[in-house]
């Protein structure tokens, strides 16, 4: 996994470029690109763990600046509590341990001598935090309680792990809160869930569908889960963007997390809980949704260096006095682009070509090329090539510190609506079943009728599996044999469903629909 492929007899590796179109093989496709932009390394001693370069750690730090001013807004203060868990406070919740025991990573040693009790990485922080909240939470005026950690978790992924997606570390943010009411918890999932989508829409330009969980996607141990969903056009597959959960009393009965009841002096309520996390996922998602086949496409407010100023024209025959002039008039341009704002950068490597260039900030994402020569600064202009259209313009020199930030911003707006117009056009909703599965297999997810039963989303999800011999079928063509899941009940619900009329689209299933779910193959 950690090496790629030959080509012509060159290692993948040492070929500057992408070397395979994202349309013929999407996977080797996203493993050269977060490679090859400089976002990842392949951590080789442990499998499933990747280091995070500089490129991807701008990213990650626009979100959580972006994120931390909304959640300082709502009142919700930072926090850091150990990366160990005990198996006793482990012990307290049932189906949530149940849900995340398979993953844990134990630790079982100090030097070479065994612990008493092993201790485990945290997967997610409640069992850590909650004896806490037990302690700090005596009176109806210690709520809302509402703290944010930013750190790693691990879970051992059984899963193929796919860089950003599915790691067995990964970075996020969990916030933990506690509520005197059911209302004023749901009122804070919905407002955390809005900035999960401002993070998708508004910074990664990626659209994204909210919507509850169905008790078979649901946090382990939660009350209700709502979420964000992304869609992947190259494959066709729903993500799981970021969960908001409400995790009702659960939690705080098993840790006695109580209050006197302010309405009923003498009675003690449970407190209600909420837990949300953003993991580093979201990059992946962004990487997969505008990524091209000369690589990376960034959107333009996340990305790290936002122009390149790539200097040309510029060869052995300049003199040393027009070479200096030229080099002046650059760093002219790059000032003004700074002080507008501008993340910007010139290049003057020695050594490479202006192409070679072109071709390096394409394959890095930069959303906006100015090439600029002697010829341009004569007649008071510049040239740009924008990274998502590849369309190229003039810009008058006196001009560029007002005209950059403009496109910049219209590159932003139109990668999001081509995005939003493909996730769309790819969300379809089917009233037949025999619509379903060669909807699948031309990359849709399907919004349809479902009676919302457990057992009914496993048979559904049979259903759509593939189980025919395809051992003699060449690999390229080869329909996915990946069963869909639901993916969300989205909030926004179409027309047409009756309750208590319309039947569940599941052929087998005698029960009448309840909601419109999305259902998808998924990540
Ligand atoms: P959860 O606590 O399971 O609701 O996870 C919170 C968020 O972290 C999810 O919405 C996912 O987007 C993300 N996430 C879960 N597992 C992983 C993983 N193995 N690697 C990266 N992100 C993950």
């Amino acid at each position: 996994q950690a090496s790629l492929p030959a080509v012509g007899g060159k290692k993948t590796e040492d070929i500057i470029g992408i070397t395979v179109s994202k349309a013929d093989n999407f996977p080797q496709w996203y493993q050269e690109v977060v490679l090859k932009a400089e976002m990842v390394e392949y951590y080789q001693e442990i499998s499933g763990f990747f280091v995070l370069r500089p490129l991807t750690m701008h990213i990650w730090s626009t979100i959580r600046k972006w994120f931390t001013n909304h959640i300082e807004e709502m009142g919700v203060e930072e926090t850091s509590f150990p990366i160990f868990l005990s198996s006793k406070s482990l012990e307290k919740e049932k189906d949530h341990v149940e849900g995340f025991a398979p993953e844990l990573a134990w630790v079982t040693k100090a030097g070479d001598k065994d612990l008493d009790i092993p201790v485990a990485i945290r997967p997610t922080s409640e069992a850590v935090m909650y004896p806490y909240y037990s302690k700090w939470i005596r009176s109806h005026r210690d709520l809302p309680l509402r703290l944010n950690q930013w750190n790693s978790v691990v879970r051992w992924e059984a899963k193929q792990t796919t860089p950003f997606l599915r790691t067995r570390e990964f970075l996020w943010q969990e916030g933990h809160t506690a509520h005197l009411t059911e209302a004023l918890a749901g009122k804070e999932v919905l407002e955390i869930l809005e900035l999960y989508a401002g993070i998708y829409e508004q910074l990664l330009a990626v659209p994204v569908v909210r919507g509850t969980k169905t008790e078979n996607e649901k946090f382990a141990g939660g009350y209700y889960t709502t979420t964000v969903e992304g869609y992947i056009p190259s494959n066709g597959r729903g993500i799981q963007g970021a969960t908001s959960h409400c995790l009702g009393q659960n939690f705080s009965k098993m840790f006695d997390i109580t209050v006197e009841d302010p309405a009923n002096k003498g009675s003690h309520i449970h407190v209600w809980q909420n837990s949300w996390g953003l993991s580093t996922r979201v990059i992946g998602v962004m990487v997969m949704v505008h990524g091209d086949d000369k690589g990376l496409v960034l959107p333009p407010r996340v990305a790290k260096v936002q122009t390149v100023i790539v200097p040309v024209g510029i060869n052995k025959n300049t003199t040393p006095e027009a070479r200096k002039k030229h080099e002046e008039t650059v760093d002219e341009i790059r000032q003004s682009l700074k002080k507008a704002g501008v993340r910007c950068e010139s290049d003057w490597r020695e050594g490479y070509t202006p192409a070679w260039k072109f071709n390096d900030w394409e394959l890095k994402g930069v959303p906006l090329r100015i090439e600029f020569g002697p010829k341009d600064a004569a007649n008071g202009v510049v040239t740009f090539a924008r990274r998502d259209t590849g369309k190229k313009g003039e810009i008058p020199m006196a001009e560029v510190a007002t005209q950059v930030p403009e496109l910049l911003e219209t590159i932003q707006k139109d990668m999001y609506n081509k995005a939003e117009a493909s996730f769309r056009e790819h969300r379809l909703q089917i009233t037949k079943w025999e619509e379903v599965l060669p909807a699948l297999d031309s990359k849709n997810v399907v919004i349809i009728p479902f009676c919302l039963d457990c057992k009914c989303e496993d048979r559904i999800k049979e259903l759509t599996t593939r189980a025919e011999d395809t051992s003699d079928v060449p690999e390229n063509q080869k329909l996915p044999a990946m069963g869909m899941k639901s993916l969300c009940i989205p909030f926004d619900q179409p027309e047409g469903l009756v309750e208590g009329e319309t039947d569940c689209l599941n052929p087998e299933c005698k029960s009448k629909a309840q909601k419109w779910v999305m259902f998808g193959r998924s990540y």
